[in-house]
């Protein structure tokens, strides 16, 4: 009854963006999750003949409008690779201890996409969890042609930098690392979206063709989004859950993915960036526990939307939220220098921070999307 009338609620919804009633129907009575490549667009074109790179660049001369919610573009389907359902560890190495414990949700059999290198988990084949694989995937696209900033540091799995070199190979190698990034629609974060990592340090060499020994390293940087979190109506404010949900995935979905790469930006980058590797830091540090939750959380937003702003495209629906919830910080936690620890935190940031400028804006931020 329930998916009768989500049914029901999604094809008014896709009435107004063109996207048609029969697609939806087959979509739901088909338990094949392939059929994903039956949601249509707009601007769909017949993809059959054309190379990966001849799909990307016709993709992209749709990205016109100046709001990425508004790009009604089809999803380059020679990139969408289904695996099946599968326990991640079967195709993605895990360290074990944190895969069994902070990852346990993820440690079940889940339908597996992977998208241009970046892997996309649903739980089931239900009738949204299609549409979160699609608009997973046209996130992704966005990010690549709109923000490459964003998609070069936070999401393209050959980005490495890692900085492990205790275990460099006894050639005086460096190791080979590999990230795998990882969108996830489960129901772990209490916000909409929340972010885990779960590193495998490999514990001896392989040898590649060449007999020579590496250490092959695998980080992986794993996003969540709770799609049934009711953040997108704080957002978007509309009466029903799903129109919503509906402009949260047009483009929400790429601003919380953005956000959510620049805290794994921290992990990942921590022996390259002095700031991020301060802030990495402070995760643990017993005297100022609330560190990660006050500023670590205050530079990802303020970092995310100062790129975002610049580049443009996100709605002043978005916008306005975000930047709420950023003054909020500023005002109540961060801009009263008079308490020590506020100061001490400031002054800390501050030596790491050039000497431009000494704004909030400034010292309670990462560089690396200028
Ligand atoms: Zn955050």
């Amino acid at each position: 009854m329930k998916k009768t009338i989500l049914l029901i609620a999604f094809f008014v919804l896709s009435y107004s963006y063109s996207q048609n009633f029969d697609t939806f129907k087959n979509l739901y009575n088909d338990k094949n999750i392939v059929d994903i490549k039956s949601i249509k667009t707009l601007n769909d074109f017949d993809q059959k003949k054309l190379s990966e790179k001849e799909i990307d660049d016709k993709i992209k001369s749709f990205m016109t409008d100046s709001k990425i919610g508004n790009f009604d573009i089809p999803i380059n389907y020679s990139k969408l690779k289904y695996h099946g359902k599968k326990n991640p560890k079967e195709i993605i190495t895990f360290f074990e201890a944190g895969f069994d414990h902070d990852m346990s949700f993820v440690n079940k059999p889940l339908e597996i996409f992977s998208f241009d290198g970046v892997w996309i988990f649903v739980d089931n084949q239900e009738f949204k969890n299609i549409i979160n694989v699609f608009f997973a995937a046209r996130a992704i696209q966005i990010l690549k042609f709109k923000y490459p900033e964003a998609y070069e540091y936070l999401l393209k799995p050959d980005q490495v930098k890692l900085g492990y070199d205790k275990l460099d190979s006894s050639q005086g190698k460096p190791p080979l690392n590999k990230m795998n990034p990882i969108i996830s629609f489960d129901k772990s974060p209490t916000k909409i979206a929340g972010s885990l990592w779960n590193l495998k340090l490999a514990s001896k060499p392989t040898l590649d063709y060449r007999g020579t020994k590496n250490y092959e390293n695998t980080l992986n940087c794993l996003t969540s989004i709770n799609y049934e979190t009711v953040r997108p109506k704080e957002i978007y404010k509309k009466e029903d859950e799903l129109s919503n949900y509906w402009l949260y995935l047009r483009e929400g979905l790429i601003e919380s993915i953005t956000h959510e790469f620049i805290h794994h930006y921290v992990t990942n980058f921590k022996f390259f960036d002095m700031k991020g590797g301060f802030v990495f830091g402070k995760r643990n540090d017993s005297q100022d526990q609330s560190f990660q939750v006050d500023v670590e959380e205050a530079m990802v937003i303020n970092t995310a939307e100062t790129y975002l702003i610049r580049k443009g495209g996100l709605s002043d629906d978005l916008l306005n939220f975000n930047l709420g919830i950023k003054y909020q910080g500023k005002k109540e936690i961060l801009q009263d220098l008079t308490i020590a620890s506020n100061k001490a935190r400031y002054d800390a940031l501050k030596l790491l921070s050039p000497p431009t400028s000494d704004s909030f804006d400034y010292v309670y931020r990462f560089y690396f999307l200028d």
